[in-house]
């Protein structure tokens, strides 16, 4: 039987890579979203259509106690080997005016989302003795980024968490690692930056793919990372 992959925020740009990339590797997938359910549905539909296999879950990341009920339902049916934690958000201000909701939501979304959802998963995973956590954060992690003190300290705060949850788990063969993007091509970095801001921006002169992020999650998935653990690896076309 195929592994089975929970790709968080599934029904977004970078997460739809992901899980359209892990299903050609393999996996059984698991669509996530909160408020795109028919997306992530579509999805599963055109990963099976390809001849993948896939289905759709729903829930909240921040609401811990119906992200532990929906958990525990897809748990039933064995447990769940790859988590890629890729939900987030970004709502930017500069720090004077950050509001409070700005702050919390921002944390509660990456860094609460990740507990609620590995959490529950990390138990089963330690049963088979094989998996992987892998974590999507943001070089304004390790640059930071103005207007982003939330954001950046939510993703530098997955860091810390990747690091220690790896010396946790290393001995039971599970590798946790970060996965740092720069400017990937989706509509959250579409919103921020035109061609000519990203030319100066990025050496590589272009946006990232979210295709050529799903390859490194898919190489970090595969048995061939097996003695990778607790990095951070960076993927932003040479901005740090
Ligand atoms: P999108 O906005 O396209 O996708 C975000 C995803 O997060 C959506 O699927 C959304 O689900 C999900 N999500 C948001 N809030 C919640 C919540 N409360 N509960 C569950 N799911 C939630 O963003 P990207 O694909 O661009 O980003 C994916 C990840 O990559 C994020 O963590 C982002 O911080 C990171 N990143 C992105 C970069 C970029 O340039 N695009 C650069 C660096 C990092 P739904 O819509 O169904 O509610």
């Amino acid at each position: 039987m195929s592994k089975r992959a929970l790709v968080t925020g599934g029904s977004g740009g970078i997460g739809s890579a992901i899980c359209r990339r892990l299903a050609a590797d393999g996996f059984h997938v698991l669509v996530h979203s909160n408020r795109q359910p028919v997306t992530a549905e579509e999805l599963a539909a055109q990963i099976c259509a390809a001849g993948g296999s896939a289905q759709a879950c729903v829930f909240d990341v921040t609401d811990g106690p119906a992200t532990a009920a929906a958990l525990a339902a897809l748990l039933e049916d064995g447990p769940i080997q790859v988590v890629v934690n890729n939900a987030g958000i970004h709502d930017d201000a500069v720090f004077p005016g950050m509001q409070p909701a700005q702050w919390h939501r921002v944390i509660d979304v990456s860094l609460n989302g990740f507990f609620h959802v590995t959490q529950p998963l990390v138990m089963p995973m330690v049963r088979t003795r094989w998996g992987r956590i892998i974590n999507i954060t943001s070089v304004a992690a390790i640059a930071g980024n103005k207007g982003q003190v939330n954001y950046s300290a939510a993703k530098g705060a997955l860091h810390s968490a990747t690091k220690t949850l790896s010396l946790e788990l290393a001995s039971r063969g599970i590798t946790v690692n970060a996965i740092a993007p720069g400017i990937i091509e989706t509509s959250m970095s579409q919103a921020v930056f035109d061609a000519k801001t990203i030319a100066q921006m990025v050496p590589a002169r272009r946006a990232g793919r979210p295709e050529e992020v799903a390859g490194l999650v898919a190489y970090l998935a595969s048995d061939e990372a097996a003695y990778i653990t607790g990095q951070v690896i960076s993927i932003n076309g040479g901005m740090i």
